[in-house]
């Protein structure tokens, strides 16, 4: 079945997930204006530093502190290429954390979808002040629908 639009960003957002390297939470997040990605992250270490997979995880306050969040992975992706998000939506696979619902609505944000809620975050409230749109939805078909037998057009190697 083909995919909405807020169901294809979801499910891109599990797939960035996938590259999640801290074992406490697999969390992805997709930005998008005018139906364009413009970035996108994985909860991940700092680029040349260990990974909680390989190293255990840093834990203060209950939190894990090695990797930065999705969200803010997107962000900075999106801060290191000079690409403005103003105005876009973020796809984020959980309910944002304060820190990072605060970041999102700093760099113009103003939609967020979610498919599933975090245990501690005043991520709503925030968002809720600042006119920011939370959807939460259903989680989608965590499949990727594609095989090679279903098109004749398509050769195996
Ligand atoms: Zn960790
Ligand atoms: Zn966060």
């Amino acid at each position: 079945m083909r995919p909405t639009w807020d169901q294809y960003f979801l499910k891109l957002a599990m797939l960035a997930s996938e590259r999640a390297t801290c074992p406490r939470m697999h969390c992805g997040c997709v930005l998008v204006r005018h139906k364009h990605v413009l970035a996108t992250g994985y909860n991940g270490s700092l680029p040349g530093l260990p990974h909680c997979d390989d190293v255990g995880c840093l834990i203060v306050d209950d939190h894990c502190i090695r990797t930065n969040h999705a969200e803010m992975n997107a962000l900075m992706q999106a801060a290191k290429n000079g690409v403005s998000i103003n105005g876009g939506t973020a796809y984020v696979t959980n309910m944002p954390c304060t820190t990072c619902a605060k970041a999102l609505i700093g760099a113009g944000i103003k939609r967020v979808v979610v498919f599933s809620d975090y245990h501690s975050t005043h991520a709503e409230a925030f968002f809720k002040d600042a006119d920011v749109r939370l959807d939460r939805q259903e989680i989608p078909d965590n499949i990727i629908n594609y095989d090679l037998d279903d098109f004749s057009s398509a050769k195996r190697f």
